[in-house]
């Protein structure tokens, strides 16, 4: 029973050293954000020893009266902040969830809606090379001219493809959805409506969004993007649809689940409750305007920088390089010299290659978990901003991010 330090000094070291870019560096690719050290606690806890295949109260294995507390603690929690009549709690991720909600949905073969992984939509809603795109007839919607998903084309697709689910939700994408009339278009064709919030779970439930839940035939997420807990995937559906969705997550597609993970989204949902949360919600939000507004500055435009859709409602900003002369991947390397972390990301009809792209997807949740006010992420826009700019002074803007960070300490009990 020798500490991490003694008994694997490789993995340890590197653990550390990720602990420490943590730290020192700013977190800003959209996806991300700190878990509570409560939350890794439970995590990191002898749940992990426990098989428990079933559900609670219905277990194939015994000694589950403890892990059977906690699931139904998280179960509770997560249909509480939503309002949903069915949970799940067991999907290990983000993609797992997806897939079991498709499978419930649909038979391989059938036909699905899903917006177009080059306009923003994820590898699960019909890539290709996903097990959506190869299974499924995937039928790509896409966004406007002005960045915004084109309703229009999804009715009329809709229309033309009578599909079995329309897919709404995305991954690198500035706005809301308008859910009701992805309802409509969806009760109009006979087809199920599937939402995946995975993105702006977080400000659903701080109210700063509207709720899917009550539009949608099935609702699925990750716990660790905006919501702020462990890794990992949630389904929320009508109660009609929740024996279909148990046998697809097991034994449809999962064995054993991951009791000490759903520990820890249990913990992260109470979080998510606080008032605390809300608030950080809030200045995530508050923080993706700032970043749009800098961005469409005059002097970023001049530096061929803009924003696609002009701003955001969420807590992502895409940053559309296409007249600029540096691509997504020499933007997000000099972010990264200068220590801020984003992702090159494609803009719609990008001309330059997916390994390149004209474009970088900059996000808050990370920043304004570490306590990041306005005037900190006008700060660090306005750093961006230069950072983009033809020439840059690389020590001086070094300095300024040291200087954020330091403001704002990471884990501050933390230490490697
Ligand atoms: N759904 C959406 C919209 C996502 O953006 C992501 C992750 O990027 C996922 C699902 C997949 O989550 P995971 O990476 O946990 O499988």
């Amino acid at each position: 029973n020798a500490p991490l330090h003694e008994l694997d000094p490789a993995v340890a070291a590197a653990v550390d050293a990720e602990l420490n870019r943590q730290q020192s560096t700013l977190e800003m690719i959209a996806s991300e954000n700190f878990a509570p050290v409560a939350v890794m606690e439970a995590q990191g806890s002898v749940l992990t020893n426990k098989y428990a295949e079933g559900y609670p109260g219905r277990r194939y294995y015994g000694g589950c009266e403890h892990v059977d507390v906690v699931e139904r603690i998280a179960i509770d929690r997560l249909k509480e902040l939503f309002g949903a009549e069915y949970a799940n709690v067991q999907p290990h991720s983000g993609a797992s969830a997806n897939q079991a909600a498709l499978f419930a949905l649909a038979q391989p073969g059938d036909t699905v809606l899903g917006l177009d992984l080059a306009h923003g939509g994820h590898l699960t809603h019909g890539m290709r090379l996903n097990f959506s795109g190869k299974q499924f007839n995937v039928v790509p919607y896409h966004v406007d001219d002005d960045g915004l998903v084109d309703m229009a084309e999804v009715e009329q697709l809709a229309k033309e493809h009578r599909p079995k689910v329309i897919i709404a939700g995305w991954s690198a994408y500035p706005r809301q959805l308008d859910f009701a009339e992805f309802r409509r278009i969806a009760d109009e064709v006979g087809a199920y409506l599937w939402v995946d919030m995975a993105h702006f779970a977080g400000l659903v439930a701080a109210g700063l969004h509207p709720n899917p839940v009550e539009f949608a035939d099935v609702v699925t997420s990750t716990t660790h993007k905006t919501l702020g807990g462990p890794r990992g995937g949630i389904i929320l559906a009508r109660k009609d649809f929740a024996k279909k969705l148990n046998s697809s997550v097991f034994p449809g597609f999962q064995g054993g689940p991951l009791e000490h993970v759903i520990a820890a989204k249990a913990v992260s949902f109470k979080v998510v409750g606080s008032e605390e949360f809300k608030e950080r919600q809030r200045r995530t939000v508050e923080g993706a305007r700032i970043l749009a507004e800098r961005l469409t500055a005059p002097d970023a435009r001049e530096a061929g920088v803009n924003v696609l859709s002009g701003g955001t409602d969420v807590h992502l900003i895409l940053v559309d390089l296409r007249n600029s002369e540096l691509d997504g991947q020499q933007a997000e390397d000099r972010l990264h010299e200068v220590g801020i972390t984003v992702n090159r990301n494609a803009v719609p009809n990008d001309p330059r290659p997916p390994m390149v792209t004209s474009g970088l997807r900059i996000g808050t949740p990370a920043l304004a978990t570490r306590g990041f006010m306005a005037e900190d992420f006008a700060e660090v826009a306005d750093v961006i901003a230069e950072a983009l700019k033809p020439s840059y002074d690389v020590e001086a803007l070094k300095a300024r991010v040291k200087a954020l960070a330091d403001k704002h300490p990471l884990y501050p009990g933390l230490t490697p």
